[in-house]
């Protein structure tokens, strides 16, 4: 081992290694949730427990009950109000995986966790620890950090016509503000180069055009930090066939979703990966996986993905030494070939339960990985987190209606109709401008060819160049329509904010 690493295992074991660090003599415990979960979670969170107060960790564990049990007594989302004072008043959560039992009338206990806590930031390390765990990409080491409450996950969705349905893709700027500025304090205070913004601002020219506007705008600020933009279609390809050459990859909720289990998956094993969901007032931690039920009360389950996940949540606890010492721990035991049965690379020596491997890292605690690189943290930056947590509204644009989109739900009637019934209803302000389907524009000078849908979005726009119009206006648009036997399922106002256009043009317009 480099005497630098010696050095520095040797001032971690004396407490010494970081300045801010709180010693051992003055800290006291900080109280942290836990709840043990279902499944393979109680044996994962005893033996992850049991290495962080062998390392010293300063935490005095709450438990608190959700999961199955909580779902079965009642309660549709599986926690109880109990259970939402103690993370009040911790602020932290150390989670191990809960089932939701099958059947309807159950609510995702994480999808609740994470909007009611406004749990904003997911982050999933990824990494590769070839040659002890088979992967393709032995050099891979990447983060995904996830914006975790926006996009198409607000459950806006409904059925409008007899073909058409509609989820609603809801971004907002506090919203990018906030997810990009972590990803670059996140990328800073880990000593990482680069952060990557995957989007699909090619099509979404508004909100995925957004994501990317605010990366840009806040990027300025990290000159530090190398940055660049792919599109999400290319950028996945990529990060499938080329982890290795990803860092910090920051993008909307649904890609997000998706990359971070493809990256998950190269990495090795399901069992190794934690993540962090992070709010501006509480922080949940727990393993990517589920609570395994196949394997559950068997004891040999892997703790890693749960122990890595305990592992930033010292790091948010600013307990960086502590985390420096348990994360080595884990990795010089993964080095010597003490492996749960789930680990696969061919470097097995011997193949351990729950408990023993737990123990295992115990007896390795103030060992550095000799192969593999190791790992020194720092405590966040107090005044980084708090220029993460500062998003000052912008005052509000100088708005102006314009016009009006009016959906319509018609299956039998052709674009030249519809066009004929609906100019002979236009107001003294409002006038029909163009009809599209699915997008795609059909009048006026359609294409035969365009498959039309029994779902029209009708745009009528004010009759002068740069005129408005006021709601009274599309009320009475809106009475013309009907009383001409038309089904309108919605409208959308037109608006300009400070002049510039707040809706896309149709395909064709
Ligand atoms: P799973 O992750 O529980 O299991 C998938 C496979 O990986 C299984 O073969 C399992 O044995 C194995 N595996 C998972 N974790 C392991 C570990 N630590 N060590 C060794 N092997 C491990 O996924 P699933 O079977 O789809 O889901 C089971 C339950 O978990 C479901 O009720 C699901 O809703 C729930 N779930 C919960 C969470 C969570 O609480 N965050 C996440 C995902 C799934």
């Amino acid at each position: 081992m480099a005497a630098v690493e010696l050095e520095l295992l040797d001032r971690i074991r004396n407490g010494a290694a970081d300045p801010h660090a709180p010693s051992a003599n003055t800290a006291v415990d900080v109280p942290v949730a836990v709840s043990y979960g279902d499944g393979i979670g109680p044996e994962i969170m005893e033996a992850t427990l049991a290495i962080l107060d062998a390392a010293g960790a300063r935490i005095a564990p709450r438990q608190i009950e959700i999961g199955e049990k909580v779902y079965r007594s009642g309660y549709s989302a599986g926690i109880a109000p109990d259970a939402w004072s103690t993370l009040r008043d911790t602020r932290v959560l150390l989670k191990a995986p809960v089932t939701t039992p099958s059947g309807g009338g159950y609510k995702s206990l994480n999808v609740t966790l994470r909007k009611t806590l406004g749990l904003y930031a997911n982050v999933r390390p990824c990494v590769g620890y070839a040659p002890f765990v088979a992967t393709r990409h032995p050099e891979m080491n990447v983060v995904i950090v996830r914006e975790n409450e926006e996009d198409l996950y607000a459950g806006i969705e409904h059925r409008q016509t007899d073909e058409v349905f509609q989820c609603l893709k809801l971004i907002t700027r506090p919203g990018c503000e906030r997810i990009v500025r972590y990803a670059f304090e996140y990328a800073r205070s880990n000593g990482r180069r680069r952060v990557t913004c995957m989007v699909k601002d090619n099509i979404m020219k508004m909100t995925d055009g957004l994501f990317y506007e605010v990366f840009r705008e806040i990027g300025a600020s990290y000159p530090d930090i190398e940055q660049d933009r792919q599109i999400i279609d290319i950028g996945a390809a990529r990060l499938a066939t080329r982890p290795e050459q990803f860092d910090v990859i920051v993008t909307p909720n649904l890609y997000g979703d998706i990359l971070s289990d493809v990256a998950a998956e190269l990495a090795g094993s399901v069992g190794l990966a934690g993540s962090a969901n992070i709010g501006e007032r509480v922080a949940m931690f727990e393993a990517i996986h589920g609570s395994a039920p196949d394997i559950a009360g068997r004891g040999i389950a892997n703790p890693s993905g749960l122990l890595l996940s305990a592992v930033m949540m010292l790091v948010h606890l600013r307990q960086a030494n502590t985390a420096t010492l348990v994360h080595n721990a884990w990795l010089r035991t993964l080095e010597e070939g003490i492996h749960t049965a789930d680990v696969r690379g061919g470097r097995t020596r011997r193949t351990v339960g729950t408990r023993a491997f737990a123990d295992a890292v115990i007896e390795r605690l103030g060992d550095a990985p000799r192969k593999l690189a190791l790992v020194e943290y720092r405590n966040p930056d107090a005044q980084a987190a708090a220029a993460e947590s500062r998003h000052p509204r912008r005052p509000p644009a100088t708005k102006a209606t314009v016009g009006v989109d009016v959906f319509i739900h018609d299956g039998s009637t052709t674009p030249e109709i519809l066009g004929s019934r609906l100019s002979s209803r236009e107001t003294p302000a409002l006038k029909l401008r163009m009809i599209t389907n699915r997008g795609v524009k059909v009048w006026p000078n359609g294409f035969p060819e365009t498959f039309c849908t029994d779902h029209w979005r009708c745009r009528f726009q004010a009759r002068s160049d740069g005129g408005t119009i006021d709601h009274r206006d599309i009320i009475e648009l809106l009475t013309r329509i009907t009383d001409a036997g038309l089904d309108v399922i919605k409208t959308e106002n037109l608006c300009t904010f400070d002049g510039v256009a707040g809706y896309a043009l149709g395909q064709g317009q």
